[in-house]
């Protein structure tokens, strides 16, 4: 693929910084209908993206490689070309719909601008250093999201994976395919897990933690469990001029209701987060009663038994929603993550290393959290100040984006020092 992108080289003497980096891919992907930026995983401005990184990973004499499950990971090697203990950051390229320019390229970005400030100092740490691109971090185009940390550890059976559809009915097989990947190699790979001795992700703070504690970067501290689930209302498709409204069963009402209900719901339960964010009818014509409405919940908390009894309460409302018209609800899981706390003695590493950041949670699901089950990992957050996230407003300063490269290039050699 052509790529009209120009990743620049760095060298011992001028490495790079993350404005810079960033500038050389904000053109990709803006979405002028949303605003803010449309990059789902494997649609033209994500692959140029990737070809983007793919060129500034070469440019930097990195050693890429992508696996079978299309995870990019660039290699800084040791001399010796021993990649055991190797340790990895990165983060990912894809968004949301109309999400800002930062959630998920300011950890890729970063990531090479920290290896440059360390080859500009001469430091080599004692392990390999991957940085690591994972497709479909969002599930904005699938639904799942963190797929490629999923696939890569067994957390999805790679059947569901490969049927999973987007919008248009395209499978993610045949998004795979179409990509370059044969979607018959999708699935774990443990031997290239047991490689890693340890992953560090940064990434923009998604809330307003670092802006009332007034600093630029904060350790993570855990991940709130979080899940979406597919509600579908089934009832009768019809004329919206000769339909009575005494005969209808009108799956949109009864939609309508349960969004209202799941707002009341979460608002009992303290901590707790829940929200329709997507509703598709269908057939969706505006003098057409829908047949069908499927509309997305996530829900998030940090006490799992209290996501799971609150899902139950919401299946519940969705029965009753649904008879109150007619209609029948079906409430299905489509992707369900625990509370995941990050490695103590990762972040004990951390805190030694970057004695001025403070430790925060986050409500945002991270590959990060999918891999803590399998290695230890960590999370490096940068300021935002509007305190917004998935959204065009969604913003870090020049200084605070280089100001987490530093960190993360401290973290790294403080890590790789670390008894493991
Ligand atoms: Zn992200």
């Amino acid at each position: 693929m052509s790529t009209t992108t120009t990743a620049t080289t760095a060298n011992a003497a001028h490495p790079s910084s993350v404005s810079a980096l960033m500038r050389e891919i904000e053109h990709l992907g803006r979405d002028r209908t949303r605003g803010g930026y449309s990059r789902p995983v494997y649609s033209h401005p994500e692959l140029e993206l990737r070809e983007w990184f793919l060129a500034a990973a070469a440019a930097r004499g990195l050693d890429v490689e992508i696996d079978a499950n299309g995870i990019i990971w660039a290699w800084w090697d040791r001399p010796d070309g021993n990649r055991s203990g190797a340790l990895i950051t990165g983060s990912h390229l894809d968004s949301v719909p109309g999400g800002g320019a930062f959630d998920g390229p300011l950890g890729v970005t970063a990531a090479l601008a920290a290896v440059d400030l360390l080859r500009s100092e001469g430091r080599q740490p004692s392990v390999a250093i991957a940085i690591a691109v994972f497709p479909e971090e969002e599930g904005s185009r699938f639904g799942v999201a963190c797929l490629g940390s999923r696939l890569l550890t067994g957390a999805i059976d790679p059947d569901r994976a490969r049927s999973l559809r987007d919008a248009d009915g395209t499978t993610f097989a045949e998004a795979s395919a179409a990509a370059g990947f044969d979607p018959r190699h999708l699935g774990p790979d443990p031997s290239r897990v047991a490689q890693f001795s340890a992953f560090i992700e940064l990434h923009v703070e998604q809330g307003r933690g670092l802006v009332d504690l007034a600093g630029p970067v904060a350790i993570g501290s855990s991940i709130l469990g979080h899940g979406r689930w597919r509600v579908s209302f089934t009832g009768q498709g019809n004329h919206a001029g000769t339909t009575l409204m005494a005969d209808r069963r009108d799956p949109m009402v009864a939609a309508a209701r349960l969004i209202v209900g799941i707002e009341e719901i979460a608002r009992t339960v303290p901590g707790a987060r829940a929200t329709v964010g997507r509703l598709e009818p269908v057939p969706g014509g505006t003098n057409v009663i829908a047949s069908r409405v499927d509309a997305w919940l996530d829900v998030r908390h940090p006490d799992d038994d209290v996501t799971a009894a609150l899902v139950e309460r919401i299946r519940t409302r969705a029965s009753e929603v649904a008879a109150q018209q007619g209609c029948e609800a079906v409430l299905v899981e489509e992707s369900l993550s625990p509370t995941v706390s990050f490695d103590a003695n990762l972040r004990d590493t951390l805190q030694h290393a970057l004695p001025e950041a403070p430790v925060l949670d986050t409500g945002a699901g991270h590959d990060a959290g999918v891999l803590a089950a399998h290695l230890p990992t960590a999370m490096l957050f940068i300021r935002n100040p509007s305190g917004i996230s998935h959204s065009p407003e969604e913003y870090v300063e020049d200084a605070d984006a280089d100001h987490g490269a530093r960190a993360l290039a401290t973290a790294i050699m403080a890590v790789e020092a670390a008894p493991h």
